[in-house]
């Protein structure tokens, strides 16, 4: 059933051509670490290893992804908040941020750095250059959303405190969070070229249930459009957008950017498949969504059942569809769920 390579099959589906078999993303960025028993610090802080155990689970399970800098809350770091690295006897442990803003006095003082030249900013290019000297040429720049960025420098409850009474901070944190990526996205283009560029945006702060429709409406949804409007004219074609947690309710907002033909939405579970892609229409390529939960605690039998439901909706998108776990896979996730979801897609996934 594998008539293509992984490039040919992705280079094909990037341009809505016909596919042979359904394509994998196995999200597996801190799960390579610890499948391949490094510790955090040889994990997030040594760019040989995050980029090499990557690529060999990618090889070893068939994903059709790139590796990619996984320094888990690095935005925040590069801004001052203290990140902190831990192992458990079953692993490594995802970093705990510490916000750098803890008071209204420090929202207020609260100013960009001058330079890029942060140690955690050094290991994002540097393992860009790894991953270009292996080949992956392209280069992702995290572009959103604004509001899930903050969180990497305020306390959560604090942020949503402000949001009700203090809004003209918030718009002030917004505003100086918007100028901050876009500087590290214009160093990027300026770098490697704009047709090498993807903008992700992930939006787990504007799901269901985390923030009220009403204040998403205020201080995301503006953000959202501006980050898109300035990337357009910036010349960034290539959009990767992840929709983390429940958006069955935002479906109209994403339509509405009018993004370019072939974006990437990638669904968590909560947000459905078939409505998503009838909502935003056959121009969008849409990956996902099984189950984190069944990839954690659910036997092999578990998962092949849950892509073979998944794989059969998405096999029909118009668009173009990839089998990936709902968000990214949880370092924990046992190693025969991965190699499961590539078996659900050889016995139900050719086309
Ligand atoms: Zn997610």
């Amino acid at each position: 059933m594998n008539c293509l390579t992984v490039q040919e099959r992705m280079k094909r589906l990037n341009s809505g051509l016909p596919i042979d078999r359904v394509p994998l993303l196995t999200n597996a960025t801190v799960f390579s670490g610890n499948f391949a028993r490094l510790t955090a610090e040889k994990f997030f802080c040594n760019m040989e290893s995050m980029f090499h155990s990557q690529l060999m689970t990618r090889s070893l399970f068939g994903c059709h992804g790139a590796p990619s800098f996984s320094h888990v809350n690095w935005v925040g770091e590069s801004l001052g908040s203290e990140n902190t690295y831990a192992n458990s006897e079953f692993g490594i442990l995802i970093p705990q941020i510490k916000p750098i803003i803890k008071s209204v006095k420090d929202a207020e003082e609260f100013s960009l750095p001058n330079s890029l030249n942060t140690q955690v900013l050094k290991w994002r290019y540097e393992f860009i250059e790894i991953a270009r000297a292996n080949g992956f040429s392209k280069v992702a720049m995290t572009a959103g959303s604004v509001i899930e960025m903050l969180t990497q420098i305020v306390d959560v409850s604090l942020l949503f405190r402000w949001m009700i009474r203090e809004p003209e901070l918030v718009f002030k944190l917004c505003d100086q969070m918007a100028e901050y990526l876009l500087q590290i996205i214009d160093s990027d283009i300026k770098q490697y070229g704009v047709d090498n560029c993807i903008a992700l945006f992930f939006y787990p702060m504007e799901a269901k249930g985390i923030m009220s429709p009403r204040l998403v409406e205020k201080y995301s949804f503006p953000y959202i459009e501006y980050m898109h409007q300035q990337l357009t004219e910036r010349g960034v074609s290539n959009y990767n957008e992840h929709l983390c947690g429940n958006h069955n309710e935002n479906l109209l907002f994403f339509k509405n950017l009018n993004l370019p033909s072939r974006t990437n939405f990638s669904l968590d579970e909560k947000t459905d498949l078939l409505k998503t892609s009838t909502y935003l229409g056959s121009d969008y390529i849409i990956s996902g969504n099984v189950s984190t939960k069944i990839l954690v605690s659910g036997s092999i039998q578990d998962v092949i059942n849950e892509c073979q439901q998944i794989i059969e909706i998405g096999k029909k998108l118009k668009g173009g569809f990839i089998l990936a776990p709902s968000c990214d896979l949880p370092p924990n996730a046992p190693p025969l769920n991965l190699y499961a979801m590539n078996e659900a897609i050889c016995k139900y996934g050719t086309y």
